[in-house]
């Protein structure tokens, strides 16, 4: 069965980038019917922080990326990678170096000024351990192969290679013999019984080294495919001005999950020309080979359209619920009906939920409204003396809905000579303090005879 990973070290929020990674290992792992782990990488103990690893998991919670068994929390296996080098030493596939500062620092003063790539040369690889300086804690290094290739089948990058004298002998375990990353990441994905690694393509070359490491020991290495990483619009790396910025601000800017999950799919693999596409449809049709080469752009625009479709969408209830907190007060029972009353009119407009929230507003703001400055000119002068011709007209209307409101404003407005809308605004502005909202009709219903009426009335005042 295939098991994929998500491996993040928690030195930060939940990146965008961090967040496609996730997804494409979830999607590929629910496609196939597999295992989906998460791992933290906080072997890092200075930049690993518990604010972090929590942001971790409520961002891949909010985005719905639910992962199977327990999180492994990869600083608590120091003892199993250690003892994995431990039994490589035992075999002869790995060696002490004693190799000093000092004597590294030349080593690659004398390689840089030959030109040469720095890399370790192996001194200690064949070297007598009883030759070892007294006083100086070894670290372990891996006996590398020094011929031939190694050659990586990546998923989306075809197939990589590198000369293997273009690669040393890299340190498993540190002098204090504290695992390496490298070193980690192998043990972790083994034990772990990880098929697929899917990452960004900054780890490519370290998978090389890490390919090596998997052979060396004896194991089969997982398939790799490195997707590209996500630029900015502009093609340079994604910086935060263009949306670098953490699952978090992407929720308190207004996206909802589902718009994110469908926009960061469509960054850097497609299904035809298709811009819509449901869980379902994602997990149906996700497959690694069809993620391109090139780097994807990120494009807030396109996301923030998939969010204004998403939350068309979106069911009424959840909607006023994810708008409750951001409308500046409490809401009350009476306040709860208009939204839900309100809601369908209001997301046909939205583009985030913050848009969302400051067009229902009105629905729940106390009296006397306060008026925006265009919604106070349409209510000064001729629009307050229409709108005193109206309220006296809509306190009689029967029924209160929204039909026989219109049918008696479009009556009002013949008699004066108005066109509808020159109606409709001075009420718009009056009953929502804003020119634009739902169609105003509606509005009058859904507030009621008795509000519509008093809001009219402190305008006239
Ligand atoms: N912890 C690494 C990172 O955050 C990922 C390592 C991997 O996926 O192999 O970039």
């Amino acid at each position: 069965t295939v098991v994929t990973r998500f491996a993040p070290s928690p030195t930060g929020f939940l990146h965008i980038g961090g967040a496609r990674t996730a997804l494409f290992n979830w999607l590929y792992a629910r496609h196939h019917g597999g295992r989906f782990l998460l791992r933290i990488e906080d072997t890092d103990r200075l930049r690993s922080t518990p604010e972090a690893v929590d942001a971790i998991f409520e961002g891949l919670r909010w985005l719905g990326l639910d992962w199977d068994e327990e999180p492994v929390f990869q600083f608590t296996r120091a003892p199993r990678h250690a003892e994995v080098v431990h039994a490589l030493l035992a075999e002869g596939k790995a060696y002490r170096c004693y190799a000093s500062q000092e004597e590294l620092a030349a080593m690659r003063e004398a390689q840089k000024a030959a030109g040469q790539p720095m890399r370790y040369d192996g001194r200690w690889r064949d070297r007598d351990p009883a030759e070892a300086p007294e006083g100086v804690k070894p670290v372990i290094r891996m006996k590398a192969p020094r011929d031939g290739e190694t050659v990586i089948e990546d998923q989306v990058q075809g197939r990589v290679t590198v000369a293997n004298d273009q690669l040393d002998d890299m340190i498993l375990l540190r002098s204090d013999g504290t695992p390496t990353y490298m070193l980690s990441v192998v043990v972790d994905d083994h034990d772990m019984g990880v098929t697929h690694v899917v990452r960004g393509d900054d780890h490519l070359t370290n998978a090389f080294r890490q390919s090596q490491l998997y052979r060396l020991i004896g194991w089969e290495p997982p398939t790799f495919a490195h997707i590209p990483l996500i630029h900015g619009p502009d093609g340079a790396k994604l910086s935060k001005r263009h949306g670098a910025l953490g699952t978090d601000a992407y929720r308190d800017m207004g996206y909802l999950p589902e718009a994110m999950r469908n926009y960061l799919l469509r960054l850097g693999w497609g299904h035809g020309d298709d811009e819509i596409i449901s869980d379902a449809q994602a997990v149906a049709w996700f497959d690694i080979a069809a993620v391109g080469k090139a780097a994807a752009r990120f494009d807030m625009v396109k996301l923030t359209s998939l969010n204004g479709h998403y939350l068309r969408q979106a069911d009424d209830a959840r909607l006023v619920d994810l708008i409750a907190g951001r409308l500046g007060q409490t809401v009350n029972e009476e306040g709860q009906r208009r939204l839900m009353a309100g809601m369908a009119g209001l997301k046909e407009r939205a583009k985030t939920l913050i848009d969302l929230a400051d067009s229902a507003a009105f629905y729940v703001r106390p009296r006397p409204l306060a008026l925006d400055d265009k919604a106070l000119k349409q209510v000064t002068g001729d629009g307050a003396a229409t709108v005193a011709r109206l309220r006296d007209r809509l306190a009689a209307v029967e029924p209160w809905s929204r039909d026989s409101l219109e049918a008696d404003a479009r009556a009002a407005a013949e008699e004066t000579g108005l066109k509808l809308g020159k109606v409709a605004q001075p009420l718009r502005a009056a009953l929502t303090g804003t020119t634009v909202s739902p169609p105003i009709f509606e509005v009058m219903e859904i507030l009621g005879r008795a509000e519509t009426l008093a809001r009219l009335d402190d305008c006239l005042r």
